[in-house]
């Protein structure tokens, strides 16, 4: 995979003061405020910052949590997970592999009837859908 790195600078050019905020400093859309919350439209969805895809509609759940929810990504290697220990609590934050952004946070064993009970819980200002 070929790494996408700009500066911060470049980022701010390109991204919107809310796509920068969420992607670049891992801040947090309002809960049931984001364009994909509700989305059942098939399709894929890559990330707003570099263009990779990262999830596919058939994952897309409904977790009533207010944000995007997928059961899974679209390849294993699409993100990567680091330990976030913000907000004086222990969450996975999930990542681009490509360009590093921000995305949401992954919760495991909630008791959701998914293949894998993950709720990878994306901002939906972090992704664009498109459609088959
Ligand atoms: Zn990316």
């Amino acid at each position: 995979m070929d790494k996408v790195v700009k500066s911060e600078a470049q980022w701010r050019e390109q991204l919107t003061p809310e796509e920068y905020h969420v992607l670049r400093e891992a801040g947090t859309e309002r809960a049931w405020t984001g364009e994909y919350v509700q989305t059942k439209t098939a399709g894929v969805y890559s990330c707003r910052a570099c263009g990779a895809e990262l999830f596919r509609s058939a994952t897309k759940f409904d977790s009533h949590c207010g944000w995007p929810s997928f059961y899974q990504p679209s390849e294993s290697d699409a993100v990567v997970l680091l330990e976030d220990r913000s907000l004086g609590t222990i969450r996975t934050e999930v990542r681009c592999a490509r360009c590093d952004s921000h995305l949401g946070h992954v919760f495991h064993g909630e008791g959701y009837p998914t293949p894998t009970d993950d709720r990878y819980c994306i901002n939906s200002v972090c992704l664009t859908l498109l459609p088959e």
